[in-house]
């Protein structure tokens, strides 16, 4: 990883753009900001006598600088290489951390037993002992497990045979808390003659490395390209309907991570509404959409931005009879995973994702549209409305169900 961050350092050329699109920077006074703790800090802490600054801390991982950057610094890059030396010096493990960077092992425990721990994560009284105990932050909702995850209700279909492959990267999420999207990106891919092939697969190893656990990151990484590998080697595409597995997948693996072949996997990866405006293009895809009357205001992801894609969701929401889209386009949410989630991130995780809250009033819709299951968590905590993805929209458009958007 030094060679690859040497190289971003001596790109950078001190324009201080990243700073002034860090939302993180404009709301946490002693935060200097991507231009001083990437590029600056990071050459400081080349040298293992200069002692690491703390508040590299609270760098979200959103990736606004990167996106801004014109001189294509990998502030991602050395942003991750800081937090995880900020790691490697603290005495105890941080288990709080440690866990929040484990969200599929954490899903695994809690699916034993899913009403009662639903139960248990919803009680006051709970909330109140894991802010105590771990510093979780109290006013936060956790989000509720399915009954049944994807996995399990994928694994008990019948196969769809077809010579067109596609696999699919799910991301613990989907799997465990919000499968109807899986099923609907499922959907709409056989929809479209394509047989969906669900290989072995974890987390994408973004939670371990926001978190500072670089190496165990990588291992996760390690462990999805050895999986899809056999896949890739035939060709098929491999889609994604989290936006930050898509963007791990697509680049970091590569570029972070530098684990062997994933420049190719890149090549091979889709995010899913990228794939399916790929299909129109192609004039293959299915424009037999029912109407959905209703107003909507659509979020992008930042980790959906920094895929240089434009806006696939937002292209084929629009394509729907009758529902008239708005975008939210005011930056970051704030929650950025896990980050939101800790008590000492929890205001400013807030007061980041105010402008969208405030949009999202202004439009005054009663749905809400986002690729992310965490940013869906975030704009529903701040303005209590309902958050659907996109697949599920238009699986619901393609089926009639507008009727049921309610029990999406
Ligand atoms: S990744 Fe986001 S929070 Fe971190 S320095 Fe860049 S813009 Fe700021
Ligand atoms: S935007 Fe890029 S070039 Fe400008 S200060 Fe930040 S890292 Fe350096
Ligand atoms: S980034 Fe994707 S795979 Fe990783 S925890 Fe989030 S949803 Fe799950």
């Amino acid at each position: 990883m030094k060679g690859a961050i040497l190289g971003d350092l001596d790109k950078c050329i001190k324009c201080g753009i990243c700073t002034a699109t860090c939302p993180v920077a404009a709301h946490k006074p002693g935060f200097s900001g991507p231009k001083h703790l990437g590029a600056e800090l990071t050459r400081f802490s080349l040298d293992p006598q200069n002692p690491l600054e703390p508040e590299a801390d609270y760098c979200c991982n959103c990736g606004s600088c990167q996106e801004a950057c014109p001189s294509g610094v990998n502030i991602s890059l050395l942003n991750v290489y800081y937090k995880s030396k900020l790691k490697e010096q603290q005495r105890w493990t941080n288990i709080r951390d440690s866990l929040l960077g484990r969200p599929a092992a954490l899903a695994k425990i809690g699916s034993f037993n899913v009403g009662l721990t639903n139960f248990i994560l919803r009680q006051q009284a709970t909330k109140g002992l894991l802010e105590q105990s771990l510093a979780l932050a109290q006013d936060r909702s956790f989000p509720q497990y399915a009954e049944e995850s994807f996995t399990k209700w994928f694994a008990r279909r019948r196969i769809n045979a077809s010579s067109k492959k596609v696999v699919y990267f799910l991301g613990c999420f989907t799997n465990y808390n919000r499968p109807i999207t899986g099923k609907s990106v499922v959907n709409i891919l056989e929809k479209h003659g394509f047989q969906v092939l669900v290989p072995k697969q974890g987390c994408c190893g973004l939670p371990l490395m926001a978190n500072g656990y670089f190496t165990k990151g990588r291992q996760q990484g390690e462990a999805n390209v050895k999986a899809i590998k056999p896949l890739l080697e035939q060709g098929f595409p491999i889609v994604s309907s989290c936006p930050s597995c898509t963007l791990m997948l697509k680049r970091e693996y590569a570029e972070i991570f530098e684990i062997a072949g994933a420049e190719q996997l890149g090549l091979q990866v889709y995010d899913a509404s990228e794939f399916l405006v790929k299909l129109k293009v192609e004039g293959q895809l299915d424009m037999d959409m029912k109407p959905l009357p209703y107003k909507l205001a659509y979020h992008a992801p930042c980790h959906l931005k920094l895929q240089g894609i434009g806006l696939p969701s937002y292209e084929l929401l629009k394509l729907i009879p009758e529902l008239e889209v708005f975008e939210i386009d005011r930056g970051c949410c704030g929650l950025s995973g896990s980050y939101g989630y800790k008590r000492e991130k929890y205001e400013m995780s807030m007061a980041i994702g105010k402008k969208a809250f405030d949009r999202i009033r202004e439009i005054n819709s009663k749905y809400i549209a986002t690729d992310c299951g965490g940013c869906g968590l975030q704009l529903h905590h701040g303005t209590n409305r309902q958050v659907v993805h996109p697949a599920e929209l238009l699986w619901s458009s393609y089926e009639g169900l507008c009727s049921s958007m309610d029990n999406i």
